[in-house]
């Protein structure tokens, strides 16, 4: 296998007509990383590792493997795997007839080939299956023979677009955990297209968060999470709560702010653009359901609702409260207990988990669906 030691994308743009699917995008990948491209539907995903893959011309930039450029090699020179969505199988050719093409199309000799299918259908756990047809094997064992398909060629970069989303969530799960398993013994360098930030968050050592053709950020799971760096961001990674309030006066690290009711919070602002913030402007504070806490002694952020809702949500309850005194605005709050309808519930706001941001005036990026069954719930404010 040709090694990949470091891959540098500059200024890759994909026009497609008058419109831009994919402007400037510039990064770096050493070999060995699991890259990411997480963002919502259209946002340039498939379009940037269709250019990676040379599927697709570039209108401009350049990428340069291990130093040399390779953004004129057509697919087939690259030496890159590709597993697409819909698993793109030959039906009428067996498991191990799919996986031993792409050595036969390149010439390679029957002994090493079959040496080579029977490895790669053992990485899988499909060696039992090499009879089969496509069609007699299900969604999970599909989706593995894809990638079986794809290891064989023992590509030097592993590039995914979206291989789980047409499985259930256990196979989901289980198929994540394959990947990275593969990932790691195989010493892939591996880049994961997907509109899910949990499986962004698990899978990777770095994720590319996308939006409208340009990348919004780029870091390691825990920054993107804990950091956002912009409200689309966040709202893509799950902070569900978002109340528009005013800003007083520095405090330190951060800041005080007011909510149209008059309660004082303190936040913290963790963007750039937040340098030239002035007191009296109108801004939005987030902060994760998961990342309130219930029940807790009276400290700083601690304010109390009345609960309209309870919802269990596996390790927790998920409680919607209306803040009193506050017109509107309603809050997810997470309980270790559930509460009753109508009851007073306490919780605290951490002071360096809501976060500050401007309100970009959209509504991208409210990422998965699990969260957009709710949101029009939560963000009505009197103001
Ligand atoms: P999804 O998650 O829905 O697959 P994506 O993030 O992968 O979305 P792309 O498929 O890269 O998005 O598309 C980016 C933009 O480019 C979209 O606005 C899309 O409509 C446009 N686009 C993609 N392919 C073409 C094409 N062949 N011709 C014209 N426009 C295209």
């Amino acid at each position: 296998m040709k090694k990949i030691e470091n891959l540098v994308i500059r200024g890759m743009t994909r026009r497609f007509g008058a419109a831009t699917a994919l402007h400037n995008f510039n990064l770096e990948i050493a070999g060995g990383e699991f890259i990411t491209l997480l963002g919502p539907s259209g946002c340039g995903k498939s379009t940037a590792l269709n250019c990676l893959a040379g599927l697709l011309d570039l209108s401009d930039g350049e990428i340069l493997l291990n130093g040399a450029p390779i953004q004129h090699l057509p697919a087939e020179k690259r030496g890159f795997g590709m597993v697409f969505q819909n698993y793109a199988l030959f039906p009428h050719l067996t498991v191990q007839r799919n996986v031993s093409y792409g050595l036969e199309v390149r010439g390679v000799a029957k002994a090493e080939r079959e040496k080579r299918v029977h490895k790669a259908l053992q990485m899988v756990h499909l060696e039992e299956f090499g009879k089969r047809y496509p069609a007699q094997m299900s969604g999970g064992q599909q989706q593995r023979l894809a990638i079986a398909r794809t290891i064989v060629l023992e590509p030097a970069l592993l590039l995914l677009d979206e291989p789980l989303s047409n499985l259930d969530t256990n196979l989901r799960n289980e198929m994540r955990v394959e990947i990275k398993r593969l990932h790691n013994e195989l010493g892939l360098t591996t880049v994961y297209v997907t509109h899910d930030q949990s499986e962004a968050m698990s899978l990777s050592d770095k994720v590319i968060v996308m939006r409208q053709g340009n990348i919004e950020q780029v870091g390691v799971p825990q920054d993107i999470y804990k950091f956002p760096r912009s409200l689309f961001v966040a709202r893509f990674m799950g902070y569900l709560n978002r109340f528009p309030v005013t800003l007083l006066e520095r405090a330190g690290e951060h800041w005080l702010v007011q909510t149209p009711a008059g309660i004082t919070l303190t936040a913290s602002a963790t963007t750039e653009e937040s340098v030239g913030w002035q007191a009296g402007q109108k801004i939005l504070a987030c902060i994760r359901p998961d990342e309130t806490l219930a029940d807790t002694e009276p400290s700083i952020n601690h304010i109390q609702g009345r609960v309209q809702l309870v919802e269990y949500v596996g390790r927790a309850y998920e409680v919607l409260v209306q803040l009193e005194g506050a017109g509107n605005t309603q809050l997810l709050v997470h309980s270790a207990h559930a509460p009753e309808n109508g009851a007073t519930l306490e919780f605290t706001l951490h002071p360096d988990r809501l976060l500050l941001f401007a309100d970009d005036a959209t509504n991208e990026g409210s990422g998965s669906e699990n969260y957009t069954r709710i949101e029009p719930d939560v963000m009505k404010v009197e103001g």
